[in-house]
């Protein structure tokens, strides 16, 4: 099994820790795919039975006045092409533009998107159920993973579940 994965988010919601923390290998040699040399690879997650290409978006978060077309243009194409598309929220932060411009560009999305919560050390459980409560009301997510990057609660189960798609 294999796929490509976005992951998009705000600043400093732990788009990168969480890479840091799956990420086995730096991308050497891949197949022909577009993607190898259109978008930007972040890691690949590899098991004995899947690899998982994580890749960036850079800019997506941003209102598109305030970024020249090609960025706007990588960026959405890079969307449209992957398997599945993790949305990256902080739990200590509230929803902001720059989440709902991500929204906005998300649910154009044919591929499954999940919703991660990240920083869960840092607020209670229940905090949790307004954040996603909050969320689904914007759009359908496939699945609402909550995890800790740092901590590593739950980041197996979310590789399991993107696995498990491919
Ligand atoms: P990015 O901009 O989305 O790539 O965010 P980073 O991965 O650079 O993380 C931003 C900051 O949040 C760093 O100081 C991380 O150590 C911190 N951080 C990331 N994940 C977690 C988490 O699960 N819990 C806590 N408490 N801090 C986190
Ligand atoms: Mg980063």
């Amino acid at each position: 099994k294999s796929g490509f994965v976005a992951i998009v988010g705000r600043p400093n919601v732990g788009k990168s820790t969480l890479l840091n923390r799956i990420v086995g290998q730096k991308i050497a040699i891949m197949s022909d795919k577009a993607q190898t040399t259109r978008n930007k690879i972040q890691g690949i997650y590899t098991i004995p039975e899947a690899q998982l290409v994580f890749i960036d978006t850079p800019g997506i978060h941003k209102p598109k006045h305030r970024l020249g077309d090609f960025m706007v243009e990588t960026a959405y194409s890079a969307l449209r092409e992957v398997d599945a598309t993790i949305f990256m929220i902080s739990a200590d932060q509230k929803r902001g533009r720059g989440d709902d411009f991500i929204i906005e560009r998300l649910k154009e999305m044919k591929s499954p998107v999940y919703l991660v919560i990240n920083k869960i050390d840092k607020v209670h459980p229940d905090d949790l159920l307004g954040i996603i409560d909050d969320y689904s009301k914007e759009m359908s997510f496939k699945e609402i993973v909550p995890i800790s990057a740092t901590e590593g609660n739950n980041v197996e189960r979310l590789m399991d579940i993107l696995v498990e798609q491919m």
